[in-house]
């Protein structure tokens, strides 16, 4: 960052940085749509270009460290992973993203490596299965129960058993948590969400302290040639450009509709950490700037939640999430055994009445 940028508030860089500088030059990176380069500077595309390089300078600059940028949220938690030992142990939050879930899974099948599952809500649970892991790998919040895990806390214990802690932070986003400063040696976002937040590309990031830690994920990127496309690098870095006001306004629908929600007869349990009484409510408002914009809701039953979700217009049946649409899905087709009836939602930038009728019509059909 050059001198009066690291007085910017996160919002301004979001905005300002990765840019290229100088008279006559553009105000975006173009596209570098070269594989090869003449002698002299970069020379293979694979090792990195100057659009992947703007993304990665505005993402650093967000986090407070040196990012690198993938071909998906996937490809950059994979390049995590095999950095973990022969016979290693991952110690995971037992709520996670069902791929990183998945792949650990394979894995472990394979003789790869062990993932043994720990409650994350329960620091000492935590600190009594440390000793001996690799790494120890969480996401807040999580994903579907948006649980809040304290990054600080579990940071603290991480460094004192000397094991590097991974948080997946996609759902907060780089403007709600910044897992550096509390602790975490990689921070992991799925660019396909909030950050590109358009739905119309697939990338990820990994985030270290500076370029020499992540010097052993960026030889994994280069050799497993996990490197973004140009095009979807230019789109991430101009979605990057509006994340602030996206995320202002659709955390603003999220808590309007987490309470309405909970005030409707149908509706037996919301998860979302900015209501009150929410168990991550306190530790979120600490450790947070906002409460993000995804939120999960209970209906009785499986089949209840499939017809609130056949049942509304506006508010699209599809996974993914962090896009300017509302989108809202039955969790339990990926993540088996979460909360029965559970429909995650991630709030969009419609307006918000417009949200809530639709959610409202849904559900009061459920009566009929
Ligand atoms: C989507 C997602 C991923 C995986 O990212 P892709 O870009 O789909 O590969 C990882 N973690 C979380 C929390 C996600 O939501």
């Amino acid at each position: 960052m050059t001198d009066s940028s690291v007085n910017w508030t996160l919002q301004t860089r979001a905005v300002a940085l990765g840019r290229p500088e100088g008279p006559g030059a553009p105000l975006n990176q173009p596209p570098v749509l070269a594989s090869t380069f003449r002698e002299g500077g970069t020379d293979y595309a694979r090792f990195g270009t100057g659009s992947h390089h703007a993304f990665e300078v505005a993402i650093g600059a967000l986090e407070g460290g040196a990012a690198l940028s993938f071909a998906s949220g996937m490809a950059a938690a994979a390049a995590i992973v095999e950095t973990v030992p022969l016979g290693g142990t991952v110690l995971t939050a037992d709520n996670l993203y069902h791929g990183v879930r998945s792949l650990l899974g394979d894995l472990q099948q394979a003789g790869r490596l062990r993932d043994v599952r720990v409650d994350a809500l329960d620091p000492a649970a935590v600190e009594a299965a440390l000793p001996g892991a690799d790494l120890l790998w969480i996401e807040t919040p999580s994903n579907p129960l948006i649980q809040v895990l304290d990054v600080e806390e579990l940071g603290r214990l991480a460094q004192r058993h000397g094991v590097p802690m991974v948080v997946d932070s996609t759902f907060a986003t780089p403007l709600r948590l910044r897992p550096l400063e509390l602790g975490a040696t990689y921070v992991v976002h799925s660019a396909t969400k909030y950050i590109g937040g358009h739905s119309d590309l697939l990338m990820g990031v990994v985030v270290g302290r500076d370029e020499a830690a992540l010097a052993p994920v960026a030889r994994r990127r280069q050799l497993h040639g996990a490197v973004p496309g140009a095009l979807e690098s230019f789109l991430a870095l101009r979605g990057l450009r509006t994340l602030a006001v996206r995320l202002d306004r659709a955390e603003a629908s999220a808590g309007v509709l987490a309470e309405r929600l909970a005030q409707h007869p149908a509706v037996t349990r919301v998860c979302y950490p900015g209501l009150p009484d929410d168990p991550g409510h306190d530790l979120a408002t600490r450790q947070m700037s906002g409460y993000g914009a995804m939120l999960s809701f209970c209906v009785a039953s499986e089949d209840a939640a499939d017809r609130v979700l056949a049942g509304t217009r506006l508010v699209v049946m599809a996974t993914s999430l962090g896009g300017v649409e509302t989108t809202a899905e039955r969790r339990n087709r990926w993540n088996e055994g979460t909360l029965t009836g559970l429909i995650r939602v991630s709030v969009g930038i419609e307006d918000v009445e417009d949200i809530w009728a639709d959610l409202r019509t849904a559900l009061d059909a459920l009566d009929d």
